[in-house]
């Protein structure tokens, strides 16, 4: 079986119960929960029993042990990640607003997984993986943006393959320098997982069959877009299916795209059908949003064909 490797954040999340503008007040709060856009990904590929690795860096703290211990308990090959003495673990203080927007307060530039460099044990991950996956947000921190080229310049070399989530918005693509790596990432990525917009910003096509067509063109073999509460859709060469959004209740949409992505991934280097694929990964976004807490939603293969009988989709 192919094996998965994801290099970036390790986080743990804190939410407030109540909605709201930020933080300026004494507030109930729950957590820590696991988190971290690649950690949540990597923790849903493993939770589908797709060998799976992630790079990262955490403190010698508790909010480090947390994540490991989860990441571990769902079989994701946690020797990559290094505990770093005296550092501190990154976290993300999340509070939503009454329209749905949320309001943030990160610790991560300068936390244990701001500082990762190359070490023996990624580099030992780097030879023995076969698909490594790309999060956009890895390419606006210097020391990460090189490990993942690097990353991806040898399991390609391989023979490997590469799947992409920009996770950027166009606003930071005006970063120096970003949109060339990104325009690199592209140039090697099989699998493309934009959500929305996002499908519009590396060429020059304005509708979005226009986009994907030209992803195609260059050579990207599949192509994922996200829509959030409307569903996903799947794109190849002469090939589109829609899924729309299997009706849940939403409770926190944070993680949705990282799980669908890990679902869907999981499905594609098994060699499913890109149909099958879209279904599942479908399953796995709207189970991911029932749950408070942005990794609390990750789901096992059994979860997401109970699913997806409850709701009369056949998988
Ligand atoms: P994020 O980066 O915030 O995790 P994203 O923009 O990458 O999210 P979304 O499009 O929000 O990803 O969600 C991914 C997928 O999860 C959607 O394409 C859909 O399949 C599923 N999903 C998201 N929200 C809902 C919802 N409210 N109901 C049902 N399914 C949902
Ligand atoms: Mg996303």
């Amino acid at each position: 079986m192919r094996k998965v490797l994801t290099i970036g954040e390790i986080l743990v999340e804190i939410v407030a119960t109540t909605r709201g503008d930020g933080f300026l007040d004494v507030q109930p709060l729950v957590g820590p929960y696991p988190s971290g856009a690649p950690a949540i990904f990597v923790d849903q590929v493993g939770k589908l029993g797709m060998p799976a690795a992630i790079v990262s860096r955490v403190g010698d703290d508790d909010f480090g042990q947390l994540n490991i211990a989860r990441l571990r308990e769902d079989s994701v090959d946690v020797s990559g990640i290094e505990i770093a003495p005296g550092e501190s673990t990154g976290s993300a203080f999340i509070r939503y607003r009454e329209d749905g927007s949320r309001s943030f307060v990160y610790n991560i530039r300068y936390s244990a997984c701001g500082n990762l460099q190359p070490s023996a044990a990624s580099d030992a991950l780097i030879d023995n993986c076969d698909h490594l996956h790309v999060m956009g947000t890895a390419l606006t921190a210097p020391g990460l943006r090189d490990m993942v080229l690097e990353a991806g310049r040898r399991i390609k070399a391989r023979g490997g393959t590469i799947s992409f989530d920009p996770n950027l918005r166009a606003e930071i693509l005006g970063t120096p320098g970003l949109a060339d790596d990104v325009a690199h990432v592209l140039a090697m990525t099989d699998l493309f997982m934009p959500s929305g917009d996002e499908v519009f910003l590396f060429g020059k096509a304005r509708d979005e069959a226009a986009a994907v067509a030209e992803l195609l063109e260059r050579g990207v073999k599949t192509v994922v877009i996200k829509r959030g509460s409307e569903g996903a859709s799947v794109f190849e060469k002469g090939v589109r299916y829609d899924a729309p959004a299997l009706a849940v209740t939403e409770v926190d949409p944070t993680g949705a795209g990282d799980s669908f992505g890990g679902a869907f991934l999981s499905f594609w280097l098994a060699g499913a059908d890109p149909a099958v694929a879209l279904r599942y990964a479908n399953a796995a976004g709207a189970r991911a949003v029932t749950k408070l807490g942005p990794m609390e939603g990750t789901s096992t293969r059994a979860e997401l064909d109970a699913l997806l009988s409850e709701q009369g989709v056949e998988a």
